[in-house]
């Protein structure tokens, strides 16, 4: 088991739901080994078995029917990466030290470390094969260190620890099909109190993972004060999905028809389910702040891995035009194909460069600072529209074969633009992101020089009644009759 290299002396010194800083506990030269573990994982173990893993993933809906498991591959994977020191490697040091010792906590890196081990991993198809591997997977990345930063230490025993083993996975449900989900204050699924229990009843959708046997805990955020202030009506509770009477899988969803098997992304529906109060998160009423605060882990891992598909296609991209030869010459000779793979590099460079600043500032600010919030919305909104966007360019320099299942370029482009839904939409991305630009505006050292006013007392340029000068009176009468008697 790979174990958390972090002292003692940085342990549970800052109170749990305000940690800042994340310190680098695991020096470069380890973290090279690290990068260099994985990179061999992935060369060795990841590409060369992706189409059997697209295989067996799809295969499991017919082979178990309704009991979606693991493919066998993904078995001994998880083993492999274990005994490889690749497991957890998402968990940051700080996250880490909440969660209950003995358990497989990972390495204890910065997010900013991640990032590029991320990266990496993502360059698999189907994007999350690798991650899937190494635990790092979504929705289970976020859904950890939500409860190791605010579940209560029975909680964590029971649900993280097996999480961190992997030994169950987990889903997130926040999205309801009859409301606009995008704004979390709408989020209205009835929670009623009855004694000990809550008791719920309404129905969710986009619920990914749910469809999985292995998924065994669910967070399950409702409305339980409908007549508390807008942002403390809401709670979010860990659901005992195999014990718990009352939530039936009404169907898994497709995207762009793909039911992504076995994991799923289930509607659901709850008929008077019963929830022991003692499941609630953190507290009563905090369920909208803890959805704010788990955004953090869950947007940036999918934007890590967004930079690696993008290497994927411009990588595949490049292949192509080196090879095919259209009107007597490569495709790689054109200018417009030079100029795309050039605009390409610098989008996938300029992408890297916001996501590692946004992981940077989650390490040294925390993720509810003002400066990471704007990096963590910028890039969520800027990275999946732009994956989308250079895997069209490479599915187009393929002509037919990129639009047909023999690349993986229609898979990264559903990525992307699923991506671009998944945890909320661009549109509130760039909203929050224009929001907390202005905030930074109003400081701005620049603002004092933003605009040049004019002087009033300065002597005005002229009156429209001051006498002409005699060549431009005679200018004027030439011209007028020259305009006349042409
Ligand atoms: C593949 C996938 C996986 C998902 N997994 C999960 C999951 O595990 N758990 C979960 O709870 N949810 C999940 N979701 C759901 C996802 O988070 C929601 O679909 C998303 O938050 C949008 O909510 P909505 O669908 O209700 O859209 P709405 O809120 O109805 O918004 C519709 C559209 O309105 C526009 N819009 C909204 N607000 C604004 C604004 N302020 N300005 C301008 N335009 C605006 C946007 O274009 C937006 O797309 C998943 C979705 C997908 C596609």
């Amino acid at each position: 088991m790979a174990l958390l290299r972090c002292t003692t002396r940085l342990a549970l010194r800052t109170p749990r739901r305000q940690l800042a800083a994340v310190p680098q506990t695991v020096s470069d030269d380890e973290f090279n080994k690290i990068k260099d573990e994985l990179t061999s994982f992935m060369h060795d173990r990841i590409y060369p078995n992706e189409q059997l893993f697209l295989k067996q993933s799809h295969e499991s809906r017919w082979t178990n029917g309704k009991e979606w498991t693991h493919p066998p591959l993904i078995v001994d994977l998880m083993q492999e990466a274990k005994q490889r020191g690749l497991w957890n490697l998402f968990l940051p040091a700080d996250s880490a030290q909440l969660a209950p010792k003995g358990t497989h906590l990972g390495r204890g890196l910065t997010n900013l470390q991640y990032a590029d081990l991320c990266e990496l991993m993502g360059t698999s198809v189907h994007f999350e094969f690798a991650a899937t591997a190494c635990n790092c997977a979504s929705p289970d990345t976020g859904n950890m260190e939500t409860i190791a930063r605010f579940g209560n230490e029975q909680q964590k025993e029971k649900w993280l620890s097996p999480l961190l083993d992997g030994s169950i996975r987990s889903c997130f449900a926040m999205t309801e099909p009859d409301v606009a989900s995008s704004d979390a204050t709408n989020i209205s699924i009835d929670i009623r109190d009855d004694g000990d229990d809550f008791v719920v009843n309404g129905r969710k959708w986009w619920c990914t993972g749910a469809g999985s046997l292995h998924c065994k805990v669910m967070i399950l955020m409702g409305k339980t004060d409908p007549d508390a202030k807008a942002f403390a009506q809401q709670s979010m509770l860990l659901v005992d999905l195999a014990n718990t009477d009352g939530i039936e899988l009404v169907r898994p969803l497709t995207v762009f028809g793909d039911d992504d098997a076995p994991k799923g992304h289930f509607e659901l529906s709850f008929t008077d389910v019963r929830i022991p109060k003692s499941n609630v998160l953190w507290q009563r009423g905090k369920g909208f702040e803890i959805a704010q605060r788990r955004l953090g882990p869950g947007r940036i891992h999918h934007c890590m891995r967004c930079i690696g598909q993008m290497e994927r296609a411009l990588a595949t991209m490049a292949q192509r035009a080196m090879k095919r030869v259209a009107f007597g010459k490569p495709l790689a000779a054109r200018d417009s194909v030079l100029e795309d793979v050039a605009r390409i590099r610098c989008e996938i460079d300029g992408c890297r460069h916001l996501v590692r600043e946004a992981a940077s500032l989650m390490d040294r600010k925390g993720n509810t600072d003002l400066e990471t919030r704007q990096r963590l919305s910028l890039v969520k909104a800027l990275v999946p529209h732009t994956l989308q966007s250079i895997a069209d360019r490479a599915m187009q320099l393929h002509g037919g074969a990129g639009v047909s299942g023999d690349t993986p370029l229609t898979h990264i482009w559903a990525t992307g633009r699923g991506l671009r839904l998944a945890d909320g939409p661009d549109a509130v991305h760039w909203r929050k992101a224009g929001q907390l630009e202005f905030e930074r505006q109003r400081a701005s050292p620049l603002a004092p020089y933003g605009s040049y006013a004019p002087s009033r007392d300065a002597p005005s340029f002229r009156s429209t009644t001051d006498p002409l000068s005699e060549e431009a009176a005679s200018f004027l009468v030439e011209f007028e009759a020259l305009m006349k008697s042409s």
